[in-house]
């Protein structure tokens, strides 16, 4: 109860990765007291901006309350026969691959499941991929190529026990700020030290003890001249390297590799490697900047490296960190929710795999092969090859690199459904079915955060008009197809209970995320499920995974990669001189189909800006508030001109959020080139060449 004297219930938040607990109260006319949970693990009370605003985006106004098919209301049973059947007539004469889904990282991990189950185990298709695509695709490669699987071996207790964090492409600050927020209080107790390695000077700086703004893209050319200081400082740990294979191929690469590739100066980087070797509680987090360009999974294993080499990894206050954008990419990717994976971090190319998942579902067919992750999706959709997409709450349209091509492709697809909250996005507009959806608080499932740790995450509010739940919608499409049995789900309970037990097979295979102790939960057992950090298991709950030295490859090793640094895919030319990073601000999420609503966190940026370097802004004609157009090859947008230094010289900076026809647009996406890392397909968002004219 707060000080109302009322009943509140737990939830969590749906923005960042944090997985913040939130303690929601409904005021009885669709309003909602929003204040965190100090009993969640995640923010023991603490909220950020975003969170606390919650309440603030929950009304009607802007929501989709019935099916629409062609631009009228119709019933759920038509729209709904309409889809199985178009999906179903399409797959008839074109084959499985002719369809796709692309999905969400706000997806309640139910709603993956089962839309992860319908499309490989019953249509056949690997054609399922999601926007956690954009935002940490890289890392699980990485993760894998490392060890084995696609696990994050320490916890959110590691930022406070660390004595040194170094913040590497990640703005924590804004964008997982209840995280920075533990770091700065860990930092007055205990006096831990901070380092960002950022070309961007960013809000993170501010607590921080050294900022090393490296040139874009140069990720891996530091952290190899970081793994040969490891070797000539004598500071790798000569016990745990017996854990790993490929130490000295990885330290001839690493010493062929160019650190003057960072642009950083000697003293710089002999700061930065001196106090890395001479503490042992490092921990390393990572995020966007890492993850969002074409050689992302490098600078990945880059990062694994040094921490494999020096042992720092499982172990209190040591470890690689990806933190998540999103408040389920964890749970997608869990389920099996990118083109390239199975359920349960089981391997899709593996036949063993596949049939244990095949049997467990009695599935009639399972694609052999990976489909198609988001950009190769989108290009399939405008070359005709994917005939049917089904867009489940996200906005591609926007979103997406290239995003005024994707815009095209699906105007143009023969058949498109979009599930969502609301029929004011770009991409709903497009669309020629339109699933009205319910929203975070209207909905029931659970989320695992970026340190495993998985949450309930509740509905206080009754769903609106004939919204439903996106596991149900799903569901339904699966019967209608043809598929009774399998999709006969008549709550998220039971559809938990499935997964956490199919993560049985996963671990009988030896692999990281087996949660099957969770399998038999009770429905009321589910209702009062306490957040709880994966593995779950009869003999294992929670924990850090690789203390012990033992990893997830058929050897038992982890694997250190030799890589070297590559530069950006996009190089600068007099037509386009400029590099374009692009990020998120602290009070807006994604498209702001919801921060939008609340006038406090519009308040923070109101509309969409770019940040040009001083002497930039004079060379260019430029001044505080004109209006710029900034253009590539793939499309414009038009910014209002923020001055600073705290971009380098011939960088810009621009948000994501915005979109809209008329100036400022802020539909940044459509600058941005669709140039993807070769490992992982995840787009180079941060360093896309453009020109600057006043508008
Ligand atoms: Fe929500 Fe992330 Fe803020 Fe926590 S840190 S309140 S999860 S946006």
């Amino acid at each position: 109860m707060d000080g109302s004297g009322l009943p509140e219930t737990r939830s969590t938040c749906p923005y960042c990765g944090v997985g913040c607990g939130v303690l929601l109260r409904p005021d009885g006319h669709g309003g909602l007291a929003v204040r965190g949970d100090p009993e969640h693990p995640a923010n023991k009370g603490r909220l950020c901006s975003k969170g606390s605003a919650l309440g603030d985006t929950v009304g009607l106004a802007h929501r989709l309350l019935a099916p629409i098919v062609d631009g009228a209301e119709i019933t759920w049973d038509t729209a709904l026969q309409h889809v199985a059947d178009r999906f179903s007539n399409t797959i008839a004469e074109h084959g499985p691959d002719s369809v796709a889904f692309y999905v969400s990282g706000q997806l309640l991990t139910e709603d993956y499941y089962v839309a992860n189950k319908l499309m490989k185990g019953f249509i056949g298709s690997a054609n399922i991929d999601t926007n956690s695509r954009l935002c940490m695709a890289s890392t699980v490669a990485g993760h894998k190529r490392a060890f084995g699987t696609d696990t994050v071996p320490g916890t959110y207790e590691d930022l406070e026990e660390a004595d040194l964090i170094v913040l590497v492409g990640s703005n924590l600050a804004w964008c997982h700020p209840v995280l920075y927020q533990r770091i700065i209080a860990a930092k007055k107790e205990r006096g831990t030290k901070i380092v960002v390695i950022d070309p961007r000077r960013t809000a993170s700086c501010d607590g921080a003890e050294m900022h090393l703004a490296l040139k874009p893209g140069s990720d891996v050319a530091l952290f190899n001249h970081l793994f040969t200081k490891i070797y000539e400082g004598g500071a790798f740990d000569r016990d745990f390297l017996k854990h790993t294979n490929g130490f000295d191929t990885t330290l001839t690469s690493a010493y062929s590799d160019n650190v003057a590739a960072t642009g950083l100066s000697e003293g710089e980087l002999n700061a930065f490697c001196r106090l890395w070797l001479n503490t042992e509680r490092v921990v390393t987090v990572f995020s966007q900047g890492v993850n969002q360009s074409t050689s992302g999974a490098d600078k990945v294993n880059a990062i694994l490296n040094c921490h494999l080499a020096t042992g720092r990894i499982g172990k209190p206050g040591m470890g690689p960190f990806s933190v998540t954008g999103q408040p389920n990419a964890m749970g997608g990717r869990e389920v099996g929710g990118l083109a390239n994976m199975l359920a349960c971090h089981l391997d899709l190319e593996n036949a063993d795999h596949r049939a244990a998942v095949r049997d467990f579902w009695s599935a009639p067919k399972m694609p052999t092969a990976p489909g198609l992750k988001a950009i190769d999706m989108f290009d399939a959709v405008k070359d005709g090859r994917i005939k049917a997409l089904w867009v489940i709450h996200t906005n591609p349209a926007v979103s997406l690199p290239d995003a005024d091509g994707v815009r095209d492709a699906i105007a143009q697809c023969p058949f498109t459904v979009v599930s969502d909250i609301t029929a004011k996005t770009d991409t709903a507009r497009l669309c020629d079915v339109l699933l009205p959806a319910t929203a975070w608080a209207e909905k029931d499932g659970t989320v695992t955060n970026s340190d495993r740790t998985i949450s309930r995450q509740r509905a206080v509010l009754p769903a609106p008009g004939a919204a439903r739940a996106d596991w149900d919608i799903l569901a339904d499409v699966g019967r209608r197809m043809g598929f009774a049995k399998a999709f006969d789900y008549q709550t998220p309970a039971e559809i938990f209970r499935e997964h956490a037990a199919l993560s049985g097979i996963a671990g009988r295979f030896g692999r990281d995320f087996d949660i099957s102790a969770l399998s038999q939960l009770h429905d009321a057992e589910y209702e009062l499920f306490e957040p709880t950090r994966w593995p779950v298991t009869k003999t294992r709950s929670g924990g850090r995974f690789f203390a012990d030295g033992r990893f997830f490859h058929p050897d038992g090793k982890a694997q250190l990669l030799p890589v070297q640094n590559k530069a950006p895919a996009s190089v600068p030319s007099d037509a386009f001189p400029f590099v374009l990073n692009t990020g998120r601000v602290r009070d807006h999420w994604h498209t702001m189909t919801r921060t939008a609503l609340s006038a406090r966190l519009s308040s923070h940026y109101a509309e969409p800006f770019v940040d040009i370097h001083p002497q930039d802004a004079v060379s260019l004609g430029l001044e505080a508030a004109d209006l710029a157009l900034v253009k590539s090859e793939t499309g414009s947008a038009t910014l209002r001109v923020r001055i600073t230094d705290a971009v380098a010289k011939g960088q810009l900076f621009a948000p994501i959020h915005w979109t809209g026809e008329t100036a400022p647009t802020g539909r940044i996406d459509a600058v941005v080139a669709a140039n993807v890392d070769p490992v992982s397909g995840q787009p180079e968002s941060k360093a896309s060449t453009v020109s600057v004219t006043k508008f």
